[in-house]
């Protein structure tokens, strides 16, 4: 309690804290004691996963005058602050189910909006920490979601993107258990002025047949999905707890390819999980060129405290580093073949910011003459070249 009493009321600043590394964590703690430095008059809170996870090591910081947890500081009257507020409100995340229209929210940069309509995770992958900051699976109801997005739409918003830690699992909280493919269904419906839905990264195993249908033949629909694969061998996947095979993946991606061959798929990739071989290795780099995959996430693998994975035994520092290097090399040609496979044609290009923007499939576009394009535009564009990273071209007659 003693450090409120350094706070004024004229400034707060708000620390979100990420635990997903414990690099992450580390940073936090820079950015608070920097904050603190900088700012010694100010209201300090800290909240976010990190603080989630651990509150007792935050609540030893003197840097800090409050510590909220993730449920609490989505509470209006947590925000509240008078000489009685305890210093430490951080409850027990894993006993928050519910599934309240609240937990909707939403940002924007001016050229898309991003709705989570889902948070939480009821997997326990085995190098993940996520489910322990954000708790259990919770999903916004249909009717939440839909009056959002068809309010969005009227505001002129060209693309909402459905995000959540988990987002093929929403519904399995709510009555009667709803799939993803219908809650897309019911947004297209109710929001019929909205030209672009994306989803954000999805499950693979997760994908259900209505979405799968929606996904391959929805124009509105953006023909792209980024999809959380994490390996290309069997062997490591069970060591991740991950609930796919690479058979099940290559299986999907080329469903997806050839019901809507200009789909771009995305994945999300760890190099130099413990024990991986280099044969395991060599299954991850064949899996890219297998499901076709366009854009890469490389993750080295790096161990979080208190996760199954920490405790396995870890490869050299050097191998995980020299096996990312070279997964990011092969996501950089599969790129450059994929923007390859544009040039020449027209397209539509969402603008983001003096003159650049992106396709449908999320391809990168430089457009020559387009500097004064509102952000949010969607204009046709003349794709002529590429550079390996983004397209560019210019507005088409
Ligand atoms: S499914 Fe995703 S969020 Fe859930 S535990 Fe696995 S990696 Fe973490």
């Amino acid at each position: 309690m003693g450090h409120a009493s350094k706070a004024t009321n004229d400034q707060t600043i708000i620390i979100n804290t990420c635990a997903v590394t414990n690099e992450a964590v580390r940073s936090a703690r820079r950015s608070i004691r920097l904050a603190r430095r900088d700012n010694p008059d100010a209201r300090i809170v800290a909240t976010g996963c990190a603080v989630q996870i651990d509150p007792n090591s935050f609540a030893d910081m003197d840097e800090l005058d409050f510590v909220l947890g993730n449920a609490e500081k989505m509470q209006r009257k947590s925000w509240a602050f008078d000489a009685e507020t305890p210093r430490v409100r951080v409850n027990d995340i894993a006993s928050i189910t519910e599934n309240a229209g609240h937990l909707i929210d939403a940002f924007s940069t001016r050229a898309r909006t991003y709705v989570e309509v889902q948070n939480g995770c009821d997997h326990r992958c085995t190098f993940c920490i996520i489910p322990y900051g954000r708790g259990n699976a919770r999903s916004v109801p249909a009717g939440e979601v839909v009056r959002q997005i068809a309010h969005l739409a009227e505001q002129a918003v060209s693309e909402v993107v459905l995000s959540g830690v988990d987002l093929t699992s929403w519904g399995d909280d709510l009555p009667g258990r709803p799939r993803l493919g219908r809650l897309v269904k019911q947004i297209l419906h109710g929001a019929p002025n909205l030209p672009r839905l994306r989803l954000s990264s999805i499950d693979a195993i997760e994908m259900d047949d209505e979405l799968f249908e929606l996904v391959t033949t929805e124009p509105r629909i953006a023909p792209h999905l980024h999809l959380s694969l994490q390996a290309g061998d069997n062997m490591i996947l069970k060591r991740m707890k991950r609930r796919h095979s690479r058979e099940d993946a290559i299986a999907l991606c080329g469903r997806l390819h050839e019901a809507r061959p200009e789909i771009a798929l995305g994945a999300d990739l760890i190099a130099g999980f413990p024990t991986e071989s280099d044969a395991m290795f060599e299954n991850t780099l064949a899996l890219v060129e297998e499901c076709n995959l366009a854009y890469l996430h490389v993750f080295p693998f790096s161990p979080r405290t208190g996760t199954p994975a920490a405790r396995m035994p870890q490869l050299d520092r050097k191998i995980i580093t020299a096996r990312a290097a070279h997964l990011r090399q092969l996501g950089q040609n599969q790129l450059a073949a994929h923007l390859q496979n544009h040039v020449g044609k027209t397209a539509d290009v969402l603008m983001e910011k003096s003159g650049q923007g992106r396709l449908a499939d999320f391809s990168q576009v430089q457009v020559k003459d387009a500097k004064n394009t509102r952000p949010g535009a969607i204009i046709s564009v003349q794709l002529q070249t590429h550079d390996g990273t983004r397209l560019s071209g210019e507005l088409a007659q």
